[in-house]
């Protein structure tokens, strides 16, 4: 048996159940029905259109930029680190070789003038030849022994900690409280007191017996 259109006041026969509103409808609902649904269609449309167009507005090159800048910094600033600590090892090392060599450079010049001067005054002792003897001979072990002096260079490579350089997604106004970092402070505070533990220019921290709580101005 058939049976009416299931909206009110209309007396047509029901042609089938209506996919939007559940209802057996004559065949002009049905069809009325049928044409809102598709006009949904194109305000749905619409806002895909809008989110495409939130694509081009996201600011992903300028955020990468300041990103780029800070691992760039670390970058420099690590070059000059190794660079500064190449100079002070070379430094070192010029300082071991040469600073032997200028030391017998001195002895060697004192020898030199004191014969010189003995020679030029004619006149000396066996005291002084005996110890002018023994410094020569001196000199000459050392200069052997400069000459057989080498350097043994242990070098480690340098590793980089990989948490040198953490990458951790927020979200702007979010606070991730299971991302904190570890303990920089600790403070003694009086259990009743309602004062703010701390602040910035965002957030105020103030403890409310039993709760800890970070409040955003
Ligand atoms: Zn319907
Ligand atoms: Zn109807």
């Amino acid at each position: 048996m058939s049976q009416p259109c299931g909206l009110v006041k209309c007396t047509r026969t029901s042609r089938g159940l209506c996919d939007c509103c559940k209802q057996n409808l004559c065949l002009q609902h049905l069809n009325e029905h049928n044409a809102l649904l598709i006009s949904e269609l194109d305000s749905l449309a619409d806002e895909i259109n809008a989110l495409g167009d939130r694509f081009k507005t996201l600011n992903i090159q300028k955020t990468n930029e300041s990103y780029y800048e800070k691992l760039e910094q670390w970058r420099v600033q690590c070059h000059q680190e190794i660079d500064r600590f190449f100079e002070l090892k070379n430094q070192q090392l010029n300082e071991c070789v040469s600073g032997k060599v200028r030391e017998q450079e001195k002895e060697y010049n004192r020898l030199q003038s004191k014969v010189a001067e003995l020679i030029r005054e004619q006149e000396t002792t066996k005291q002084d030849i005996d110890l002018l003897t023994s410094s020569i001979h001196h000199l000459e072990e050392q200069l052997h022994r400069i000459d057989r002096t080498y350097f043994q260079i242990s070098i480690r490579p340098l590793v980089i900690d990989d948490n040198s350089i953490c990458i951790n997604e927020t979200i702007e106004h979010e606070i991730d409280l299971l991302n904190l970092s570890s303990t920089y402070k600790t403070i003694n505070y009086p259990l009743e007191s309602r004062m703010a533990l701390s602040c910035n220019d965002q957030h105020v921290l103030i403890h409310r017996k039993p709760n800890l709580c970070l409040i955003d101005r």
